[in-house]
């Protein structure tokens, strides 16, 4: 076996194995993605009455206690139609009631989803 031969080798095993490594981070994103539910996130109006948020004012956009920072006034605007909130006085803000879980109780986005029902199968 001649030295180019056996280098030529090495680096396929190499690519090999790389190749193998994207293909197992692709499928892992797959699952990621697979398994989060959007359409089972809670109701966002309901979602933010359990968390001890109320919503004040009408339409669209609604009026809250900003719990990211000492809110004396209502700084949190929460729009009831996805959950999407944003802080005008401490800037917190984030698109949905997933945002605002994984936000406020500092969870990852996998364990936000467990806890908010919107995960397939189990908690594996
Ligand atoms: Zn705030």
């Amino acid at each position: 076996m001649s030295s180019a031969y056996y280098v030529a080798q090495q680096v396929n095993k190499a690519r090999q194995a790389q190749a193998v490594r994207n293909a197992q981070h692709a499928q892992a994103q797959r699952q990621t993605q697979s398994r989060f539910d959007r359409s089972r996130l809670p109701n966002p109006v309901e979602y933010y009455a359990a968390q001890g948020i109320a919503l004040k004012g009408q339409g669209q956009w609604r009026n809250a206690l900003c719990p990211f920072h000492e809110d004396s006034k209502p700084s949190l605007r929460v729009r009831i139609e996805n959950g999407a909130f944003c802080c005008m006085a401490c800037g917190a803000k984030g698109g949905d009631v997933l945002a605002f879980h994984i936000k406020r109780h500092g969870l990852s986005f996998k364990a936000a989803a467990i806890a908010l029902g919107a995960w397939k199968g189990g908690s594996r």
